[in-house]
Formats: structure tokens, sequence, C-alpha cells
């Protein structure tokens, strides 16, 4: 492990009052015997998705200054996830905006301050206390998409290593879903959000619970979905921390 790099990452988060819990990586599972059939040409094996002791710190040298999709022409910083690693549970949304590819951060503009009450709000009125700093948050993609559009599928696959590798590495007990972009990405379901909202899906074998993004809260004209989303994370809340 590279300490040096270590040091930066925990100094680049600490800089902007962000505390990382540095977790040491879990010792690797036991090998499973392996006996080969002895016609049939043994292939290559195909690479795990999430390398065995995987951590958040290597998952992020592995990224490094990425190109490997058109997302990073346009982008400042890689937006890669923030909070607790340790916690039961992460947030996942689309994408960076202006704000967060500015500052390298998930969630720091408009609707990210919309999301942090929504988080603190919720659970100090269900008698749950969280703040936004106990979760853990990221993006489908890194990089901004340019003007905020929807990522595209490729862009998804691509980046999508990266947050197999997060959820696999974290473990939360659930997931929220923010939006239909990461509640299709998670779950391969191919519904609109309003259809999904509210029920239970599962990435891999972790439950993940689905809600409107905040950004689609902003907009006045749906403010009805506010009183919907409040209800969906009450649920999620009271699943994760009862
Ligand atoms: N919207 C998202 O989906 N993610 C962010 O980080 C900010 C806005």
């Amino acid at each position: 492990m590279d300490a040096d790099l270590l040091r930066r990452y925990l100094e680049f988060y600490q800089d902007l009052g962000v505390t990382i819990l540095y977790r040491q990586p879990r010792s690797a599972p036991a090998a499973v015997a392996h006996t080969p059939i002895p016609e049939v040409p043994m292939a290559d094996p195909l690479p795990s998705l999430a390398p065995a002791n995987d951590s958040l710190f290597q998952i992020l040298e592995d990224i490094g200054d990425c190109r490997r999709c058109r997302l990073h022409e346009g982008r400042s910083k890689i937006v890669f996830g923030v909070g607790d690693e340790r916690s039961p549970l992460v947030f996942v949304g689309e994408g960076p905006g202006a704000d967060e590819d500015a500052q390298g951060i998930p969630f720091v503009g408009r609707a990210g301050q919309l999301l942090t009450q929504m988080i603190e709000g919720t659970s100090q009125k269900e008698g749950i206390p969280l703040r936004r700093e106990d979760v853990y948050i990221c993006n489908v993609v890194k990089c901004r998409p340019p003007g905020n559009r929807t990522p595209e599928p490729d862009e998804m696959e691509i980046c999508g290593q990266f947050l197999y590798r997060q959820l696999s590495t974290i473990r939360p007990k659930a997931i929220c879903a923010l939006g239909g972009t990461a509640a299709r990405a998670l779950t391969g379901h191919k519904e609109g959000v309003t259809k999904m909202r509210g029920r239970w899906f599962q990435w891999k074998d972790l439950p993940v619970m689905v809600t409107y993004h905040p950004s689609y809260l902003l907009r006045p004209y749906n403010q009805s979905a506010k009183r919907e989303a409040w209800e969906d994370l009450k649920k999620l809340l009271h699943f994760v921390y009862d």
C-alpha cells in the first residue's frame, strides 16, 4: 500500500473538514479448493469485479486520473464519495453537478443541502440520532456529465465497476437510490421512479430503497413528492437503525 497516497487522501478530506475513517483491509477469505476438469481447456479466470482485500482507498487509487470514458474531458474533479465507510447506510445519486465538480465532494450544491436536511430532519423527527457524516454518499458516475445531462449507458457501465467495488467494500445494511437513474443502475428495473419509490429492491444481496432525487424535489411543482420522499426515508431509517 502506498502510505504517501493514503496520507494525501486523508489530508485532502481533513482540509475539507471531513473525517474519513480508514479501515485496514480485511484479511483474504480462505482459498477454495479447485479441481480442474481435465478434458476442458481452462480459460484464464475472469478478473474479479471486487478484488480481495479491497478498500475505498484502493478503489480511489485504481480510479487514478481516470480517462476511461468521455466524461473525463469536462471534469474539474473526480467525485468519489464522502462519509463514513463503515456506515450501514449508503446513498447513491446520479452524477456530480457543477458544485460537486468544483469541490470534488458529492451532494454539496442545492440538492445536497436538501439531502442533508432530509437525512438529518427525518432522523431527528424519528428519534434516530444521525448526521450526514454518519452515512456514506456517492454517485453512479464520478465525473460531471456536461450540462448535467443523464449519464449514457456506456459511461454508467464503465464507472459502475467502481460503484460496485464501493458497495461491496462497505456492505451497508441498506442502500438508498436517489432518483430513477440510480434506481435503474442499481436494480436493473426499467420502471420510472414514481413507480419504484417507496419500494424495496435488491443490489446483489443488499436491500435498496428507491426515492426521488433531491433535485426533483427542489422544483416548485413537485412539492407533493416531498411528502412521499420523507415517507420513504422514514421507512429506510427505521429499517437500518431500529
Ligand atoms: N446530483 C447527484 O446526483 N449527485 C450529486 O452529487 C449532486 C447532484
